[in-house]
């Protein structure tokens, strides 16, 4: 979910661009989310799980493989009353795409936590669509945090820190391989902008440090290139004030 703390949505909705599709029919195997069946080309179609007509998602978390018999049936019907008309539980469906959900590193209880807010987005129990979707979810998801034991942990440890910052470092833990690192992205989750790049573009396989470093000087978008270079600032400031051991 690359727009998550950016809150933009994609602006042409309902067209997802080929390599996407690909990759959600990689992704689910090429079988139908709803009968199981393994399609053949022609029959592969991708479903909006809530449908864009009912203000869904146009993003990974909410596509997903489906056969063209039962998007056909599907049709616009929420998905809820759908999936009660297969007997399949929401819990069923998979979430794919969050950074949170299928991150080993992160903690259970969090993991969960997230999966429950889709699942009672899905039943239609949570109204989290249109413009500001996902605002509302991550909203709703540090909400729930600071109700949890780990959340708990988050604020007497960093205390000082806005909640929007502090809801996300358990994903910064999973990524930063030192206390440099760590500090940097602490540093990028400040701002809505460079939050988004936590866990799409900085992962933990790359030296986040360099790649943060060439972006500010390579990245074309102003907003951007400008947050960058904050976020490096306060981050050398912050080295200097505590090295890191
Ligand atoms: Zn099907």
């Amino acid at each position: 979910m690359r727009d998550r703390f950016t809150r933009k949505s994609r602006t042409t909705r309902g067209s997802i661009p080929k390599h996407m599709r690909r990759e959600v029919y990689r992704r689910d195997d090429r079988v139908c989310v709803y009968c199981g069946v393994e399609c053949r080309a022609e029959e592969l179609t991708i479903d909006h799980l809530i449908p864009l007509a009912l203000d869904g998602l146009d993003e990974m978390t909410n596509w997903a493989t489906c056969c063209r018999a039962c998007n056909e049936r599907k049709a616009a019907q929420p998905l809820e009353e759908f999936l009660d008309s297969l007997a399949m539980p929401v819990e069923e469906l998979p979430v794919y795409g969050d950074p949170v959900i299928d991150n080993p590193a992160i903690p259970k209880q969090l993991r969960l936590l997230r999966r429950r807010i889709f699942d009672r987005i899905r039943r239609g129990k949570l109204a989290v669509s249109g413009k500001d979707a996902q605002k509302k979810l991550e909203k709703v998801y540090r909400r729930d945090l600071w109700e949890t034991a780990d959340g708990k942990l988050l604020e007497a440890e960093f205390p000082s820190l806005p909640g929007q910052v502090r809801a996300v470092i358990p994903e910064i833990r999973s990524i930063a391989k030192s206390k440099r690192e760590f500090l940097l992205l602490v540093e990028l989750a400040k701002s809505a902008l460079t939050r988004s790049l936590i866990g799409s573009v900085l992962t933990g396989d790359i030296d986040v440090e360099a790649r943060v470093r060439s972006m500010r000087k390579r990245e074309r978008q102003h907003a951007m290139r400008k947050r960058l270079a904050q976020a490096l600032r306060r981050f050398e400031r912050a080295v200097r004030v505590t090295p890191p051991e």
